[in-house]
């Protein structure tokens, strides 16, 4: 669910983003009407000069769904499915969420190829982010997309893929919303398989080794994520490394709801603002290794959990994320790094995961320009000025880092990089906004991102 706010003052998952707008729009049900309400509304917007900003799940975090005084459309009745089983083809409205999408292909023995860890987002909102998950051997979800149907600033719709509207394909993943409506979109599936979970503990300088010998030309492995500690005494010395491998001899287990979410959400939560309860999380985190060894998952069930399972629901207080994308040869470079730097910071990091996403031939707004390990650290922040600008100072000195070390940072979440580390980190924005204006002259679709960077 988007998050809770005063009416008419619609907020992003951040709770720091609230912003009087003009009017929110639901998406009528039926695909039918709802494309013609969405065409009437961009041509009253053009009439009008109004702006528009597309809305899923509103996950993102820094105003990337919103805009002062503008119209805002929320996607998610837009969430019509259909599976072509034979072709291994879903077609689906981009306002459904992976919720409903990871129990429809189940049904079919199918699965998502490539989403995020959580099930809580859009397809829209995944495709417009070009978002990337723990599929093994796998870059972000364009290389998923087969095409797409898009609602444009001139009204009319244009279907876009690898030979139609070539150009507006590559833009709209990664694109933010400031190109037009996603209307539904043709995804490539697979086979929904049972995995057995292996992990492995290891100094974190060497996860790169592990994951080169354990997961590099192995077809075998499925689904792979890392995680390093976040504890005070020993930070960012150790790592896990965790793999889910094919076995084809067992049944597939049936799709249930997450096992032991509130014992798993009770330790992780305790932990925040507790260096004991760190501790402690780290500890029982490398004894679940022996004890989780050879356990039966299937895929849809791994890709199945919802963020709320681990989100903060503490007034006053929030979960704001980061993530760094490093070449494979800086790794250890960069967790030197951020053992030397985050320290230095109050700030109150729960987790770091890490992520490898293969080369994006797809997106024009590329983060994964090569094969890179994407490092996803969770913040727990107070929802005050003095927190904000501490997060803004450290979030400044990552994006440097980063950069420095051929890299590049995340898009959806906070705009605290300045304009010119936004410029160094995507050299080719300044392009992207020019064509944003060629296919949007009018500058229709907004959003605060658009508004900070453009
Ligand atoms: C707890 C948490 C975990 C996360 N984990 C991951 C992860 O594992 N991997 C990863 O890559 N990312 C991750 N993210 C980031 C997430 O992928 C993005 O925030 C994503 O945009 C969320 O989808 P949404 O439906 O909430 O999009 P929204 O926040 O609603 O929208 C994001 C952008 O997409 C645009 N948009 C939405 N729908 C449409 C549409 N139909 N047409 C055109 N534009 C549209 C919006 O205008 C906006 O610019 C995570 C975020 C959170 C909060």
């Amino acid at each position: 669910m988007p998050p809770k706010a005063r009416p008419g003052y619609p907020d992003d998952a951040s709770h720091m983003n609230e912003t009087k707008m003009d009017s929110l729009v639901l998406v009528e049900p039926m695909p039918d009407k709802a494309e013609k309400q969405l065409q009437n509304l961009v041509l009253f917007a053009a009439r009008g000069h109004r702006v528009i900003s597309i809305g899923g799940a509103r996950h993102s975090m820094g105003g990337q769904t919103l805009y002062s005084g503008g119209i805002l459309i929320d996607m998610r009745g837009y969430n019509q499915m259909h599976l072509d089983s034979s072709n291994n083809v879903l077609s689906v409205g981009s306002g459904a969420l992976w919720s409903e999408v990871v129990p429809y292909l189940n049904k079919y023995g199918k699965s998502v190829l490539i989403m995020q860890t959580n099930n809580s987002f859009t397809v829209g909102g995944s495709l417009s982010v070009n978002c990337h998950g723990w599929q093994a051997g796998s870059g972000p979800i364009a290389s998923s997309v087969l095409s797409f149907r898009l609602l444009m600033a001139d009204g009319k719709i244009c279907t876009c893929s690898r030979s139609e509207n070539q150009q507006l394909f590559s833009l709209i993943p990664g694109g933010y919303g400031l190109f037009g409506i996603i209307l539904d979109v043709k995804l490539k599936v697979t086979d929904n398989k049972a995995y057995r979970m292996y992990q492995y503990v290891m100094p974190s300088g060497d996860y790169l080794k592990a994951f080169r010998e354990r997961v590099d030309n192995n077809p075998q492995i499925g689904m792979v994520y890392g995680r390093i500690n976040v504890n005070q005494d020993n930070f960012a010395n150790e790592a896990i490394l965790s793999t889910f491998r094919i076995d084809d001899s067992v049944a597939i287990p049936a799709l249930k709801a997450p096992g032991l979410s509130a014992f798993r959400r009770t330790v992780f939560r305790s932990s925040a603002s507790s260096e004991y309860g760190k501790e402690l999380r780290w500890r029982l985190e490398k004894l679940v290794v022996n004890l989780g060894k050879g356990k039966i998952f299937s895929r849809n069930q791994i890709m199945n959990e919802p963020v709320d399972i681990f989100q903060n629901s503490e007034a006053g207080y929030s979960d704001i994320l980061h993530e760094y994308f490093i070449p494979v040869d800086s790794i250890n470079r960069f967790i030197d790094e951020i053992r030397k730097t985050i320290p230095k910071y109050k700030v109150d990091l729960m987790n770091i995961t890490i992520r490898n996403v293969l080369e994006d031939r797809d997106a024009y707004m590329r983060y994964a320009r090569k094969e890179v390990f994407g490092f996803v650290m969770l913040f727990n922040e107070a929802i005050d000025p003095g927190a904000d600008r501490e997060m803004r100072n450290l979030t400044q000195k990552l994006v440097d880092i980063a950069i420095s070390l051929g890299g590049t940072y995340y898009l959806p979440y906070r705009l605290h990089a300045t304009r010119e580390q936004f410029y160094r980190a995507y050299p080719m924005a300044q392009d992207f906004f020019k064509l944003k204006r060629k296919y949007d002259p009018d500058e229709i679709f907004q959003n605060q991102f658009y508004k900070a960077y453009k």
